[in-house]
């Protein structure tokens, strides 16, 4: 039991903040309501993407209509990566920033309080394990990341 617990609460993410959430200030905002929230923030840095590393990250959307410009968009501008630790952090982070279109995500959400537009939703999480264990080493070596 107590194995399997530890296992858990290893769950890790990867999140980032997007090019209008450092833009508009918002980074210590997001940073606390994670914490706050009781997740550990076990890799951190800011970094301007390129075209290659964004096609990369956004590789599951490659055939939407919107591709573009979410290539654009998150390559305008520095962003902030993390990866984030601590039981059910997948689906919590995914709680703690509400839903796609922030004109729909609940009010005290990251996007239901600071957002009005789908391409300017603010903050990014991964949506599965995979994603998260796929994301996290995009855009971290191990060594990056503290146990
Ligand atoms: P997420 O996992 O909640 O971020 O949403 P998705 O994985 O479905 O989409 C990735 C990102 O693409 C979203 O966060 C939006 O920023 C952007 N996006 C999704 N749909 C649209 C759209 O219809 N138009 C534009 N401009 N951007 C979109
Ligand atoms: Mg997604």
């Amino acid at each position: 039991m107590l194995e399997r617990g530890m296992v858990v609460d290893k769950e890790r993410t990867f999140c980032m903040i997007k090019p209008e959430g450092v833009a508009r200030g918002l980074v210590g905002e997001i940073l606390t309501r994670i914490e706050h929230k009781g997740y550990r923030i076990v890799a951190l840095k800011m970094l301007r993407l390129t075209r290659e590393m964004a096609e990369k990250h956004y590789a599951e959307h490659r055939e939407k209509p919107f591709f573009r410009e979410l290539v654009e968009h998150i390559t305008s501008g520095p962003v902030i990566a993390m990866v984030l630790e601590g039981p059910g952090v997948i689906s919590g982070l995914r709680k703690l920033m509400g839903a796609t279109n922030p004109q729909e995500a609940a009010p005290g959400t990251i996007r239901g309080d600071y957002a009005l537009e789908t391409g300017q939703n603010i903050i990014h999480g991964a949506d599965s394990l995979a994603s998260a264990e796929r994301e996290i080493n995009l855009y971290f070596r191990p060594e990056e990341i503290m146990g």
